[in-house]
């Protein structure tokens, strides 16, 4: 194989560790933030005082305002109440919902952010933000809004529930997934995505047996990072298509979507991808079809599997199909009407992966 590739770094500052969140004020530091709002979900508003404290007189305030997909008119208070209080940067904690908030004010006043994060989702490792107008969600890419720096603290997230901890464990790998196929696929970014999915298979189970377990937090959150890390430096092709579509249409959970479509989407990829499912493979414990070791993954752990469990009715799909077969995209394997159709049959089913 002869190598050819374009690799643009981000430019990002991370810092990991156990009790992290204690550095915090010297992150704004770093960048020079004296006045910053915390951004967090209403389910979280703890942890957003909590950040609160850590950062003392440099915090303005906390906005529990955080929703999924950053509803427009959300986006637009918070973008305001950042001015009021005159905030020159804002503290997102939580998941991608708390951390897209934080997109939408530095997108239209170009705040910077600080995020940290307590799901896997990756939001904070990539610069695109989504907003929801009218039930219609819109994302675009922007430096703007990528974090400038992003403090991971695993104890922020050992309060996030086994269930959910596997599902957005798994949204992560799909990243990865998608990472090994991209159009614009690098080795650099190859290495964190296989290390990113090794990391979380292991850590994953161990959650489950023991959502406590400080060492399988640490390891889920390092996974976590590095599938973000893919997430923000690659192109996603059909599998992120789908999730898409299904969440922006049908408002299908974020994380728990991604975890049905993922092992069908991959299996319909996997022939036309090699040396992606070589590499997963590699860092699923050399299992031979990756795709149905996915599937048995989240049946052991308890994940759902069917896209009827999440609330998609049959009728769904062939509106779900043409929606994400209704512009072309890269993807390893050229894509039809009814391939998509026949992956969502069987996401929606139950089905094993083929
Ligand atoms: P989320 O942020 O909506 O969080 C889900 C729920 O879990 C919320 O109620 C939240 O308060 C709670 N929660 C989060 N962390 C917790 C913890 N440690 N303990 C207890 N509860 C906790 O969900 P998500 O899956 O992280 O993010 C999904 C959203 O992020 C979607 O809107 C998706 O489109 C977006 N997203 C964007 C990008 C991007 O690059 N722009 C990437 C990934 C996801």
């Amino acid at each position: 194989m002869t190598h050819q590739f374009v690799y643009e770094a981000l430019p990002m500052r991370v810092r990991f560790g156990v009790n992290s969140l204690a550095t915090l004020p010297e992150e704004l530091d770093q960048i020079g933030l004296k006045r910053v709002l915390v951004l967090c979900s209403p389910e979280q508003e703890d942890t957003g005082h909590r950040v609160a404290q850590a950062l003392g007189d440099r915090c303005v305030g906390v906005l529990p305002e955080a929703v999924m997909h950053v509803p427009n008119e959300v986006a637009q208070r918070a973008s305001d109440e950042a001015a009021r209080v005159g905030a020159d940067g804002c503290v997102a904690v939580g998941g991608g919902s708390a951390i897209g908030l934080g997109k939408a004010i530095a997108l239209k006043h170009g705040l910077p952010i600080v995020a940290v994060p307590t799901t896997y989702a990756g939001s904070e490792m990539t610069p695109v933000w989504g907003l929801t107008t009218d039930g219609r969600k819109e994302t675009g890419k922007d430096p703007r809004v990528l974090p400038r720096s992003v403090v991971y603290d695993p104890e922020l997230t050992a309060t996030l529930p086994a269930g959910m901890s596997v599902t957005s464990g798994i949204n992560a790998i799909a990243h990865a997934v998608e990472a090994l196929y991209a159009p614009d696929a690098t080795p650099i970014i190859s290495l964190m995505a296989e290390e990113g999915v090794r990391a979380l298979a292991a850590a994953l189970p161990a959650i489950v047996a023991n959502s406590s377990d400080p060492e399988a937090r640490s390891n889920a959150l390092y996974g976590s990072w590095l599938c973000g890390a893919c997430l923000g430096a690659t192109t996603m092709s059909l599998h992120h298509k789908l999730c898409h579509a299904l969440g922006g249409t049908l408002n299908l959970p974020h994380a728990q979507t991604h975890t049905v479509v993922l092992p069908h989407a991959l299996a319909f990829n996997q022939p036309a991808a090699p040396d992606a499912t070589a590499a997963l493979s590699r860092a699923l414990g050399g299992a031979a079809d990756p795709a149905e070791r996915l599937w048995q993954i989240a049946g052991e752990l308890g994940a759902p599997r069917t896209l009827a469990e999440l609330g998609m009715k049959e009728e769904d799909i062939d509106r779900i199909a043409e929606e994400a077969t209704s512009r072309s995209y890269g993807n390893p394997r050229p894509i039809t009407f009814d391939d998509v159709r026949g992956i969502l049959h069987a996401a929606w089913a139950g089905k094993p992966p083929s």
